[in-house]
């Protein structure tokens, strides 16, 4: 990203589309020299946050909210500008701001600067989007986490007792006549509990992948077993969540829904059978391959027709953590001789099966968890502290310890930022948008 700090920047913060209200935010050491030129009745004296009532430039009224340097999202001076939420009205006030001296925000420039002014980490700057992003329940609660700095709180720990041992190697280096020989013993034990640190930090990846981008189930039997009106039934009681899905193809669909706060990927494809012919072939198989990449898959079946062998056949084809699911449970007497009895028209059974499916999350409480950019990093460092935990024990000179552990902390520093270089921190704010 590169841009200068020191002129003042103007996007609008609230989204894109007409709204009661809107939010444009200016940023920079001329944001309330601007704001006067655009706002008034300006204050002679700025008391920081305290709204005014006033006319913009452009006709419309609203409030202006200003912020000291030091006490403002970015860390600068700032003004928000709340105003008429038409995209006209916005439009001129940001034309009006331009024309006053300020600059077009880039993506992301306003966390960007937040980042450089010192005001938040890298992981919270990633929790800022996430929260803004964030669809589901979990999501949501990740996000604040991120945002809130725990997971900076746990990585710097880590990379302080990197530290720790660090300072310990380089003075028995500096200084082995006055202090001695390193304990290397008393040095592999803390890197071990470091390592036990590192190692439950990135057993969080997994969990918070499945939070963040939903947990698949797939949805396979024969046709007319039920599939499609189990999903049906899915979305209308739960909360579908509306996003383009890109490779939604003929003959698999996929939905999503927020399922008791987690998001879920409900896919229902092509009904199993021997393919009649081609194009029946490869939606078959696009349904086969859709079960082997799924978190879950349920194997729907006629419950009223009773189980056959072509069921047996398909299901003994399909991964084993397979759940069948005897559907049509509404047309049977008794008991279904195999599987979990649901009906996808009465709803009978499916809010304990939603229940079971979504058991994983609820049961615990969504911790902090790292995520694509930050698990490499932290492989990373612990695989640093293998090097130097192996020179330690096999006797090697300490001052090569040394070299492995600053990599580690290298390494911790560019997960939250410290030693992060110019092009990691833009790819990060590249992914925002206007006005964050
Ligand atoms: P798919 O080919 O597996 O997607 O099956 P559909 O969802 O299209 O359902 C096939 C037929 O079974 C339709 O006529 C549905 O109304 C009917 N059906 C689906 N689920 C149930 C159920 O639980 N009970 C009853 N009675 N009929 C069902």
């Amino acid at each position: 990203m590169a841009h200068p700090l020191h002129d003042t920047i103007v996007a609008p913060i609230t989204g894109l589309q007409s709204a009661a209200v809107a939010i444009v935010r200016l940023s920079g050491p001329q944001s309330w020299d601007i704001a006067q030129k655009v706002f008034s009745p300006w204050p002679e004296t700025v008391t920081p946050r305290l709204a005014r009532y006033g006319r913009f430039a452009h006709g419309d009224d609203g409030l202006a909210l200003p912020f000291a340097e030091g006490h403002s999202y970015t860390g600068e001076q700032s003004v928000e500008l709340n105003l008429h939420g038409s995209m006209a009205s916005v439009r001129q006030l940001i034309e009006a701001c331009v024309a006053a001296g300020a600059r077009l925000a880039e993506p992301g420039e306003f966390t960007y600067r937040a980042f450089m002014n010192g005001r938040i980490d890298l992981t919270a700057a990633e929790g800022v989007r996430e929260t803004v992003e964030a669809q589901t329940a979990f999501q949501l609660r990740q996000a604040h986490l991120l945002r809130e700095g725990a997971l900076k709180a746990a990585v710097s720990q880590v990379r302080d007792d990197v530290f720790g041992v660090l300072a310990n190697v380089e003075a028995t280096v500096d200084f082995s006549e006055e202090i001695g020989d390193l304990d290397r013993l008393g040095a592999v034990g803390e890197l071990d509990s470091i390592l036990h640190l590192i190692d439950d930090l990135l057993a969080t990846e997994e969990s918070g992948r499945l939070v963040r981008e939903g947990f698949t189930v797939a949805i396979v039997g024969r046709p007319n077993a039920g599939k499609s009106s189990l999903l049906n039934a899915i979305l209308r009681a739960e909360r579908a969540i509306v996003t383009p899905i890109p490779g939604t193809t003929r003959d698999t669909i996929e939905e999503w829904a927020e399922i008791h706060g987690v998001k879920v990927r409900l896919i229902d494809t092509a009904g199993l059978r021997e393919g009649e012919d081609a194009v029946e072939t490869i939606g078959i198989q696009r349904a086969r391959d859709a079960a082997q990449n799924a978190d879950a898959i349920w194997y729907v079946y006629d419950a009223q027709a009773g189980w056959s062998k072509a069921d047996k056949d398909e299901c003994a084809r399909l991964p084993t953590n397979t759940d069948i699911l005897a559907n049509k449970s509404d047309l049977l007497t008794d008991p279904p001789t195999r599987g979990r009895p649901i009906s996808a028209v009465t709803g009978a059974g499916i809010t304990a099966l939603l229940e079971d499916l979504t058991r994983g999350f609820t049961e615990y409480e969504v911790g902090i968890a790292i995520n694509a950019r930050q698990a490499p990093l932290i492989q990373s460092a612990r695989a640093a502290l293998k090097l130097a935990r192996q020179t330690l024990v096999d006797d090697i000179p300490v001052d090569l310890s040394a070299v492995h552990l600053r990599d580690a902390v290298m390494h911790l520093g560019q997960v939250t930022g410290e030693t992060a270089t110019e092009d990691m921190v833009s790819r990060i704010f590249r992914d925002f948008c206007i006005g964050k």
